[in-house]
Formats: C-alpha cells, structure tokens, sequence
C-alpha cells in the first residue's frame, strides 16, 4: 500500500512501476481499450479508485495476445489480484458490424487499428492469465463481463452460452458500476475473507457524495502519453464532456445501460459538476465548449420517484412506457440551474448537450407536460445544441415502437411541430435530425418503407438509421432469439437474415 501516485498516470510498464520506487503490484488491471485517464473509461476509474484507498495499481492495455505473452507476464504476479475489461462496449460489438463484418476501424484504440483486441476479450485475457498464473485470482468486469454475467444468447455464434463467468474461468465477476464492489473485493482478498464473497457481485447504486468522490479523483482527462502523436477517436469524443449522472428509466427494450447502469438515477452535485467544469477550463486544449454535459440520457438528471416506498416495490421496466408514470418527478428546474451556472464559469462560452434527451419527459402528445420541461425544451434547441437537435424516435410505426418499448411517433410529430415553431420565432435556421432503428422485432420490409414515406420525415434531413444489434441481456434481444414477445408471449415477426436486415436499412436513404 502506498500514500499516493508521484506520477500522474497510473504505470503501464515495468519501467514505470520502479520509478514510481514500487516493489510488488498489489492489483494488475487488464484494458481492451487504450489507456485514457478520464472518468468516461470505466478501467481507468477503476484503477483511480483503488489508486485512491491505497492500492499500488498498474494498468495494462490491449496487451498482445498472439506473440509468446509478454504483456501479461512483465509486471510480475500481483499482490492480490488480476483484473480484466474489455473496454467501454462489448468486444463483439466493437469488432463486428450489425451485419457481422468486421468493423474496419476502432474508435478506442490508437489510429483506429481494429486489431489491437480479440473477439471476447475478457475471456482470452482471463484464459491467458489463468494459465499463466494459474493460482492468482482474475475479477472481471465492465460491460462485456456485466452483459453476459447470465446464459445469454449470443448473436455473433447464433446459440445460447453459459455465464461469462463460466466461459472465462474467471473468479469473481462484478456487475454494474464496479467502483463498490472492487473495494469490498480487494479488502477481502486483503483480509483472506474472499471465499466468502459471492462470485458475482453487484454494485449497489452510489449516492451523491460517493459519486462526487469518483468524478474527482485526480484524473489528467488525457490518453498515456505512450500514445504521443496518435489520435484516439474515442478520446476526441469525449475530452471535453462531462457526465451529469448514471442510470436511465427509460426502459427502452433494445438498451442495455438499464441492466448495466440500473434505473434509478444517481446524480452529481451541481458543486462537483462545476468543479470539474472549473477544472477543464485548464485542460491545454480547452477553447471554451464543453461538448456534452450529459448522461445515457441528459435530461434525467436528479429525477426520480417522488415517493421511494413505491419505487422500491415498483416491478415496472419503465417509468416513461407505456405511459408516464405519475410517481415520477419530472421537473426540468435542476437541470435548467445546472445549464446556467456552468455557463457562468468563466472560459466556458458553449455547453452542449450531445447526449440524448427523453422528450417524453417533457412533453405529449397535446404539448408540454409543464412550465420547465417547454423551458428546457426552449433552453436546449436554442443554446445547448450547435444547431442540429437530434432526438431518436426510432421509427414511425407504432406497433414497432411498441416492441421497442417507445411512446406513438405522434410525440415526434409534436416535438418536430414546437421546434419548427420555436426556431421560426427566434429567426434560427436549425434541425431537427430524428435517428432510427430498422430491423428490430416487429420490423417488416413494409414498416421501413412506411417509414421512407412518412409524411412528417419530407423535409427533415435524415441521416441516421441503425441495424439492430441483438445485444446480451435486452428484451428485443429475447424476442430476436425466441420470436416472441416476452411481456405477451405472443409471436413476434424477426427479421434474422442478414441480407434483408441490410434491405430494410437501405429503406431509410431512398429518395422522399
Ligand atoms: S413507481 Fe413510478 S417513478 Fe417509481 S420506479 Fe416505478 S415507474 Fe418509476
């Protein structure tokens, strides 16, 4: 154990770890990803909070797994134990395209190379550490480990498979938001109590203070400078955003951050959001945007429940679908304060909101649900976007969206009406850029080409379509893999072959 890091990353290498005057590792943490000191990386936070309560911790990553292994044998056997991530998605997602072809760059990797991680990575990196060092402990987690913690069906081998945990060899898997259970799990490997520890553990949620804690540790925000000269796609993406809080209610069938993040929403403070708000404006490359203060979805920030008992006994997958629920807290006014006092912050000239917004939570289809969610609406077409508000109604047939678990395309129709009205107003000549989804249960070649046709879409630019991806532990991924609908048992048309999935998305670029 030690006081503190001299150095501001954390070692990646041998040579690091002796400068740093460091004898035997206590934790050697695995990444699919490279290594980018920032709180989006979900290793790297890892690797602060353990950094933080005294642990010597190393980070390795996208170590290479095809020559004769030396990346997981050159900083030794550790104290306690071996961790592995995949990264910020699951290997299969990242690697492969909708269509299974293999994805021709990677965005969390340096220059894009796509080969830098294998198809399930936490397995092969556990396989390797196991037969290396067979008698050290290995604890997986992140996404890809969180999403296949259950038998899951597996899109990419078309079968069901058995528990990660299982397929890996791994000991312990931690789900969800890891940054509890990997302090309770180094305490016990520490105390010798871990046999007593359940092989998968969740991560109950964090509550203000705790998550405050996590976004400030010391983090640079900055890839290792191992990386000099190369660019991070991912890393670009992000440098400059800034996360608001973790969960979503949303419910969204095809969404996994439900399963990974949890429903209910955890939210910062709004002082540690402008400290680390104040803390960017020095970043060496900051020139005044902040990119995205967002979350899975932005507008969710402190909302929730009003009365908690009821939540807790609560078995719905949505507070939003099929209808609004009327225990749910959805004024806009937090959110609205936060917006006006991070623009305050001296340097910061532009605050955007990248990340999605729920505009169910503010309005229906008769108009806005109240005074704030219009003013959030106002607030965000007219100063958080950079004149393109994008918003995902994911299709316009609502027996689709019903499979999706999303409200009638009518609320589109009514949003895209308030916009053309408000932008009209303010004299701006902004868009409303809407996203979709093709191929997803229910989805048939003629609800695409209803959609093509969609009389509210002529006019509006509509650039983005994706293929569905049946990802672990959704229930469209049910329905993918079963035909039917789980909530109904009914049966359920499935689009599976992949030249027709490719059709229907072709549906979405013909000519209006
Ligand atoms: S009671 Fe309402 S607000 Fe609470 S979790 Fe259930 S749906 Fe959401």
């Amino acid at each position: 154990m030690t006081e503190s890091t001299p150095y501001s990353f954390l070692p990646t290498s041998k040579k690091e770890v002796e400068a740093l005057g460091w004898g035997q590792l206590d934790v050697i943490l695995f990444m699919g990803d490279a290594y980018v000191d920032h709180p989006s990386f979900g290793v790297s936070v890892i690797a602060r909070v353990l950094e933080a309560k005294g642990y010597k911790v190393a980070v390795v990553p996208q170590p290479n797994w095809r020559d004769d292994l030396r990346d997981f044998k050159k900083l030794g056997r550790p104290r306690l134990f071996f961790g592995v991530g995949a990264g910020a998605m699951d290997s299969m997602v990242n690697r492969y395209t909708a269509a299974k072809r293999l994805r021709s760059s990677d965005a969390y990797t340096p220059d894009g190379r796509p080969d830098a991680r294998p198809d399930r990575t936490t397995i092969v990196y556990t396989k390797i550490l196991k037969q290396i060092w067979p008698d050290v402990p290995v604890v997986i987690g992140g996404v890809e480990a969180s999403l296949r913690r259950e038998p899951h069906y597996d899109y990419w081998d078309n079968c069901m498979k058995p528990s990660i945990l299982e397929e890996s060899g791994a000991d312990i898997l931690i789900a969800g938001m890891g940054e509890k259970p990997i302090l309770q799990v180094a305490k016990a490997y520490e105390d010798g109590t871990a046999d007593s520890l359940p092989r998968i553990l969740m991560g109950p949620p964090l509550t203000t203070e705790e998550l405050d804690w996590v976004y400030e540790l010391p983090f640079t925000r900055l890839p290792h400078p191992r990386y000099k000269g190369k660019r991070i796609a991912a890393y670009d993406m992000i440098k400059f955003s800034i996360t608001t809080h973790r969960g979503c209610f949303g419910g969204c069938n095809f969404c996994a951050i439900t399963a990974h993040q949890g429903k209910q929403i955890q939210s910062r403070s709004e002082a540690s959001i402008l400290r680390e708000v104040e803390a960017l404006t020095h970043h060496p490359e900051f020139k005044g945007t902040i990119s995205d203060l967002g979350a899975p979805s932005a507008n969710m920030y402190r909302m929730g429940g009003r009365d908690k008992a009821l939540c807790a006994k609560c078995r719905r997958p949505s507070c939003l679908f099929p209808n609004l629920c009327r225990n749910l807290d959805h004024d806009h006014t937090p959110l609205l304060q936060l917006y006006e006092k991070v623009l305050k912050v001296p340097g910061v000239k532009h605050v955007f909101v990248s990340s999605g917004i729920r505009y169910d939570l503010f309005l229906d289809e008769n108009g806005f649900l109240d005074a704030t969610g219009k003013r959030y609406f106002e607030e965000i077409v007219t100063r958080h976007t950079s004149g393109r508000l994008k918003v995902a109604p994911e299709h316009t047939e609502d027996h689709v969206l019903a499979a999706m678990g999303k409200p009638s395309f009518k609320l589109f129709e009514r949003l895209e009406k308030e916009f053309r009205a408000l932008v009209r107003k303010r004299g701006l000549n902004y868009e409303i850029i809407p996203y979709f989804i093709s191929a997803h249960p229910g989805c048939t070649m003629q609800d695409m080409e209803a959609l093509s046709k969609h009389p509210a879409l002529r006019g509006v630019r509509t650039e983005q379509v994706q293929d569905f991806t049946p990802t672990p532990m959704t229930v469209s991924t049910e329905m993918f893999h079963t035909g039917k609908d789980p909530r109904t048992g009914k049966r359920i048309f499935v689009e599976r072959d992949i030249a027709k999935k490719q059709r229907q998305k072709s549906f979405f670029f013909k000519k209006r």
